[in-house]
């Protein structure tokens, strides 16, 4: 069986274990029992990221010859970001218009919600420099690591044959990186059905009749935003048949599905975007990595879902103007927030507070979010992969041409 098949299999049997234990009354056994399981592959992949980004993009940026290139490839992996995030959130917005979600619907809550302070422009783009590159490797800030490893690659190159043991120790640090890997995503399908068990225990019928539209058009909207958007772009751009697309970064949409954190999936989406659908190493150890802090698209269109969705059970109308608002602070909140469990929510507030919606419009939704941010995470890191695959592809028809 292939990898994806296999946790494919294991999510499928986590849904139905869930489902018994839940009927049977025994959620102690999911959360005792089970999670420990779950937690410790999170644990795992996690263990992995700073040392593969860090070894894998210094490797990457140090075997491009000319500059240049860097920075066009940095001009399309942004470029392609931002057109699908503001795509996303617009498909949200459209849906939400449409089927009306929130109205006619009240639900009590007695929870209130607490803004978060969150930083100025000026100082995220500054902190994107980090001061002490130890401390960014330790703490895992992704935005930081790029910058040093692009730093270090680069000047690697210019420096020449001194900088060669260097380079050789990267090289091979990467590989043993990529070993590590393998082995841990051989335990994807355990890990998967072990984090699926206590979620399906944990939201019985009860917690998410109520909210069944939001959580539909959420997944709705996620499978359209990907077949639609990534599936156009690797046909059309890429060149690549959309299915062997979907097909070859399935083990990566799937982990992102289950451990809700597209930072933790980032080991496993570089694996699957360079075994299963050729994308250089070069090219994957940047483009993912930024994805995976800048690039959120389902998140961006669970924004526009969820702020309508508040606006309608409050019985706000929200102007055209307002909804544009929606999107554009939907879209830049989620390019500056990392990909972690539960980003979407805080982002929310933001949007939210752009348009002057109550914040405790967060409490109706805070209850099923690991449910909506399943389908986020899943999208966001589809979407990652699918940039680097399209990226991928007009860099080796550009050498191609010139070759
Ligand atoms: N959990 C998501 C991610 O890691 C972010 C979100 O909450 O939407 O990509």
């Amino acid at each position: 069986m292939k990898l994806a098949t296999k946790i494919f299999v294991g999510l499928i049997s986590g849904v139905i274990l869930g489902l018994i234990l839940s009927a049977a009354g025994a959620t102690a056994i999911a959360d005792n029992i089970i999670q420990p399981f779950g937690d410790l592959f999170i644990r795992l992949i996690k263990m992995l990221i700073v040392p593969l980004v860090f070894a894998t993009l210094v490797v990457g940026a140090s075997s491009v010859s000319d500059v240049s290139k860097l920075s066009r490839i940095g001009g399309k992996t942004v470029g392609y970001y931002l057109c699908t995030t503001a795509i996303a959130i617009t498909i949200g917005v459209i849906l939400a218009n449409i089927f009306a979600p929130g109205v006619g619907l009240s639900i009590s809550t007695d929870l209130t919600y607490q803004a978060k302070e969150t930083p100025g422009i000026v100082d995220t783009i500054l902190n994107i420099v980090p001061t002490n590159p130890i401390q960014a490797l330790a703490d895992g800030n992704m935005l930081q690591i790029i910058i040093f490893s692009l730093f270090i690659g680069i000047c690697m190159n210019l420096v020449g044959r001194k900088s060669e043991p260097v380079k050789n120790f990267f090289d091979g640090f990467a590989e043993i990186m990529y070993k590590v890997t393998e082995i841990i995503m051989s335990l994807a399908p355990y890990g998967v059905f072990a984090l699926i068990v206590p979620v399906v225990t944990s939201h019985g019928p009860a917690v998410l009749l109520p909210l069944v539209k939001v959580i539909l058009l959420m997944y709705v909207g996620a499978i359209i935003h990907s077949l639609i958007v990534y599936g156009t772009a690797t046909k059309l751009i890429a060149k690549m048949n959309p299915v062997k697309f979907f097909k070859g970064v399935m083990p990566a949409t799937l982990v992102g599905f289950s451990t809700c954190s597209s930072s933790g999936t980032l080991p496993v989406t570089i694996r699957s975007t360079q075994d299963n659908l050729d994308v250089s190493e070069e090219v994957s150890s940047f483009v993912l990595p930024l994805g995976a802090t800048i690039n959120m698209d389902g998140a961006a269109l669970y924004q526009g879902i969820a702020a309508l969705f508040v606006a309608q059970v409050y019985g706000i109308d929200l102007t055209v103007l307002q909804q544009f608002t929606v999107v554009l602070t939907g879209a830049l909140a989620s390019i500056g927030s990392a990909g972690v469990p539960g980003a979407g929510l805080i982002i929310l507030t933001m949007v939210l507070q752009s348009v002057g919606l109550p914040l405790e419009g967060i409490a109706l939704v805070a209850g099923v979010d690991r449910i909506l941010d399943m389908a986020r995470t899943a999208t966001n890191v589809t979407g990652d992969a699918s940039c680097a695959v399209v990226v991928d592809a007009t860099e080796k028809r550009r050498e191609e041409a010139l070759a």
